[in-house]
């Protein structure tokens, strides 16, 4: 099968905004981009994105899930980077008008439809590395997904970094293309030296996320996750998971901790972790390498409170159980 993010459907949905206006949306070939060479989001990454799902339901009809909340950050990423501002009703035409295009083509559970809301400052002025791109690109692309888990759910490895940081701290919440670039050379260090798959950013020993995802850890009925603040992204999936935990009667605590108030509750038996986002929902975390050291969270297996709380969110999702929190919109 072809790996997470390669499939796209042929056309996307694309606004453009110059002279202080919003075009109207159109759909193009989604190969290309027309882009000078000069454009500012090539220089100063001035770019953003989103990426949310779409749901086949067992009656052939197709949901988006949590739509309004991945547009609202989309709002917020493009304010903080400055990009032009949209109104919410012209990205959520779009996503739908795209995945409606598309419906037919969204794939059966536990497939889906990613959808990648994307926004770039377009503005050929190299000489705006310290002002913001007066006219911009804003276009929403699709790409069938499979199974992620597929290959049967494993356990990862994750790394403790205490030292670095994922990203500048003023950039956390941002969705920008900079911070994946900023965090890449650290994970593929990790990748190599510790065969880790993931770094868990603890920077000063607060322990914060991973480079694209959410972490939660579960001790016994509580989960613990860290409280908003903006040094980091704030994920749909973490929200979703949370909501879903004080559902289930689950005592969800959002406040902050540390590397070794992580350690001393991996250790005990039947403790889980878990890193959360939109591509695989949850994954559990097996190990926590730490100073060349590996500890095991709980059996070191995939947990099951993990697996229920991932099945609880599918189940929503795919429209097996109730939709309590208004979280689909149908298209
Ligand atoms: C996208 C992302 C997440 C997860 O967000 P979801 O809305 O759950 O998909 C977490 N951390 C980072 C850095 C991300 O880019």
């Amino acid at each position: 099968m072809a790996a997470f993010g390669t499939v796209f459907m042929p056309q996307m949905i694309q606004a453009r905004f110059a002279d202080n206006s919003w075009s109207e949306s159109a759909l193009v070939p989604s190969d290309k981009i027309e882009l000078h060479a000069g454009a500012h989001v090539l220089h100063y990454s001035s770019t953003c994105f989103e990426g949310l799902k779409a749901f086949r339901h067992e009656d052939g009809s197709v949901y988006i899930f949590r739509m309004d909340a991945n547009i609202a950050r989309m709002k917020q990423s493009s304010k903080l980077l400055n990009l032009p501002d949209f109104d919410e009703s012209m990205l959520e035409q779009m996503i739908k008008d795209i995945v409606k295009e598309y419906a037919d083509e969204t794939p059966a559970p536990p497939g889906s439809m990613y959808i990648r809301p994307t926004h770039i400052g377009t503005e050929a002025a190299i000489g705006k590395a310290a002002a913001p791109s007066m006219s911009s690109l804003l276009y929403v692309l699709l790409s069938p997904v499979g199974d992620y888990f597929a290959g049967g759910a494993t356990a990862l490895r994750v790394l403790l970094e205490e030292d670095g940081m994922r990203c500048a701290p003023h950039m956390g919440m941002v969705k920008s293309g900079g911070n994946y670039a900023s965090a890449l050379g650290p994970i593929l260090q990790a990748r190599s030296e510790h065969q880790a798959d993931q770094i868990l950013f603890c920077p000063g020993g607060d322990v914060q996320e991973t480079g694209a995802a959410n972490f939660i850890l579960i001790d016994g009925d509580e989960i613990i996750t860290k409280a908003l603040d903006s040094s980091f992204l704030h994920g749909v999936t973490r929200n979703s998971i949370l909501t879903i935990a004080k559902d289930l009667g689950m005592t969800v605590s959002e406040r902050n901790f540390t590397v070794s108030e992580l350690l001393e509750r991996a250790a005990k038996p039947g403790t889980e972790a878990a890193l959360s986002g939109t591509a695989a929902v949850l994954t559990s975390v097996g190990t926590l390498i730490h100073n060349d050291q590996e500890f095991k969270v709980g059996s070191g297996e995939p947990g099951e409170k993990v697996a229920k709380l991932r099945q609880a969110l599918n189940d929503i999702q795919w429209g097996k159980s109730a939709d309590t929190h208004g979280w689909l919109t149908k298209v």
